[in-house]
């Protein structure tokens, strides 16, 4: 999968120098990370953590600054995308393609946005 992100620059930057060093015989290393990002726009904190290829996509709270996007994928969490909400994104991380993380994720969206009501 090509990822355009600073993130994905930075983590593969770190791999290929780390199996560039490694003992000759050792075995190289994988990138084995859940896809992630971040963009300012206009004043606004969008997140990414996974990956939008999915079945559904489902809005947690308004459409706009404060929302949480989910994308279900079967009964698993694919992805999400949050605005403006620094501290949420990485509690859904240990969600994405974890098999049936669904209703949790939802779960955990709703609690989330009521909690900033
Ligand atoms: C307008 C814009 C906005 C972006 N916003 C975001 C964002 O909000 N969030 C996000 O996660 N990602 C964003 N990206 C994507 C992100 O910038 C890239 O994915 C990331 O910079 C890629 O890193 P890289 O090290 O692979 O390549 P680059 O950052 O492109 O670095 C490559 C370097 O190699 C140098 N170079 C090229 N050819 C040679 C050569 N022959 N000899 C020596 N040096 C050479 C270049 O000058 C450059 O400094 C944005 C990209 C653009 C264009």
């Amino acid at each position: 999968m090509r990822l355009e992100h600073w993130t994905n620059a930075a983590e593969q930057g770190a791999l290929a120098a780390r199996n560039a060093l490694a003992a000759p015989g050792t075995e190289l290393a994988e990138l084995d990370t859940i896809p992630y990002f971040w963009s300012d726009w206009y004043g606004h904190r969008l997140q990414f953590v996974g990956t939008p290829r999915a079945d559904e996509e489902v809005t947690v709270g308004p459409r706009g600054p404060g929302a949480i996007v989910l994308y279900r994928r079967g009964t698993q969490l694919a992805g999400v995308l949050t605005i403006d909400r620094p501290r949420d994104i990485m509690k859904f991380r240990r969600l994405v393609m974890e098999p049936g993380s669904w209703d949790e994720a939802l779960f955990q969206a709703n609690e989330r946005v009521e909690a900033t009501v």
